[in-house]
């Protein structure tokens, strides 16, 4: 049997992979510090999990409705209807088993071979393979540190062809950060209306995760008019610190929100029952919390920030939104180790920091963009002081940085 050309095609997600290489090396007992990770070191909240142990000892481990069990697609159409001014009918909200499947069946369900989807990079590693898998061609306009890694109204224009079914946009951006402000919105929406076949999956994963005077938007919020051809996808993971608890969500157009639904009931059947309880107490229980977890991202995005803007050969930009640095290292490119390898990409130089510093992070490549790398900063002071020390060492031990012969001064 052979396997099929889309599967043969897609990657291996790199987050997924350098999470597993960090979880084996501290196995076998290496000393690693692991910031490729994407999720807060924050534990799921208390009221959440006795929210999940109740719906258990109540006997709410069966099987549930395929999109969700009514009380938590309430208490999703109320967070679209407080948070973001948004109103679902029941119909129009599914309920997957992570952002990410909700994001997969969205794709499946819509994608004919060679139907193109405009993925701004930097992107989330996984969108292009999840539009191959779905037979799709990923078409990918790149949206370097100049426009804020954001894309701009001319680039999309012309990444726009006969073929585009769907735009993705991810704001707050992993793994960029960057943040688009309701005008910035605005005027890709008004290049889109100029598009009536070119839906919008928005990924808002990170929406409660925005710092300093950056302001979360949303397009179906800035842009009504379109609502009938957005997607708008959520979910608990990121927010309430819930990755491993499964759970993601959106809200559009009911044609598609059946045909998700058709997809799942034919696929994973529902997400987990207990899980959806969680989610609904997530959603519905106190959010001052959130308050206090959004504080602390700036300052652990300062403190890393501030460490890493003074070692050679590294340059980091600004940060907005979401919990990862996006740092650049070209500079670093052709530079020696100790033994004598040249680092030609980022991909090298994260090897490097694997082997010589015990760091784990993604390279920028894997995320369409190189050469960088990029730094999850929820972790506590000492992990990340801890990362940047052995990062600077590890660093200074190159030779030839900036293209200087030898070691620096
Ligand atoms: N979208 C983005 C931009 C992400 O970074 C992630 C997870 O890293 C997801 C979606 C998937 O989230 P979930 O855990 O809900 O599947």
């Amino acid at each position: 049997m052979k396997l099929n050309e889309r599967i043969k095609q897609a990657r291996v997600s790199a987050t997924v992979r350098l999470s597993q290489i960090a979880r084996d090396l501290s196995t076998q007992g290496r000393d690693i510090v692991d910031l490729s990770e994407g999720e807060s070191d924050f534990d799921t909240p208390a009221h959440v999990i006795e929210a999940a142990h109740a719906a258990m000892l109540r006997g709410e481990t069966r099987y549930t409705a395929v999109s969700g069990t009514p009380a938590l697609k309430a208490a999703v159409a109320s967070k679209f209807e407080r948070d973001n001014c948004l109103r679902f009918t029941p119909e129009q909200i599914v309920v997957g088993s992570g952002a990410k499947q909700i994001i997969f069946n969205a794709l499946f369900c819509t994608l004919e071979r060679g139907d193109e989807v405009i993925i701004p990079a930097p992107y989330w590693v996984s969108y292009p393979d999840i539009v191959t898998i779905a037979g799709g061609t990923p078409v990918i306009p790149s949206c370097p540190a100049g426009t804020g890694f954001k894309l701009t109204p001319n680039r999309l224009a012309a990444a726009i062809s006969g073929r585009t079914k769907w735009l993705i946009l991810n704001s707050p951006g992993n793994p960029s950060g960057a943040v688009y402000s309701a005008r910035e919105l605005g005027n890709l929406a008004d290049v889109l209306r100029r598009h009536t076949d070119v839906h919008v999956l928005m990924d808002d994963i990170y929406e409660h995760i925005v710092f300093d005077a950056a302001a979360f938007a949303t397009m179906a919020d800035v842009a009504p008019d379109l609502a009938g051809r957005v997607l708008t996808v959520n979910g608990v993971s990121k927010a309430y610190a819930m990755t491993g608890w499964r759970i993601g969500y959106a809200g559009g157009p009911v044609w598609l929100a059946e045909a998700m639904t058709k997809l799942q009931g034919q696929s994973t059947t529902n997400p987990c029952s207990i899980s959806q309880e969680a989610a609904r107490a997530a959603l519905e229980g106190p959010q001052d919390f959130l308050e206090d977890w959004r504080a602390a991202y700036p300052r652990q995005r300062d403190l890393m920030q501030d460490r890493l803007r003074i070692i050679p050969g590294l340059t980091v930009s600004r940060v907005d939104g979401a919990f990862y640095l996006f740092v650049g290292c070209a500079d670093l490119m052709g530079t020696l180790t100790p033994d004598g390898r040249t680092l030609a990409t980022d991909q090298d130089l994260a090897a490097y920091l694997i082997e010589e510093a015990g760091v784990v992070s993604v390279p920028g490549s894997e995320f369409g963009h190189a050469p960088y790398l990029r730094l999850c900063f929820a972790k506590s002071d000492a992990e990340l002081e801890d990362a940047c020390t052995r990062i600077a060492s590890a660093c200074d031990r190159l030779t030839g940085i900036g293209g200087e012969q030898g070691k620096r001064p």
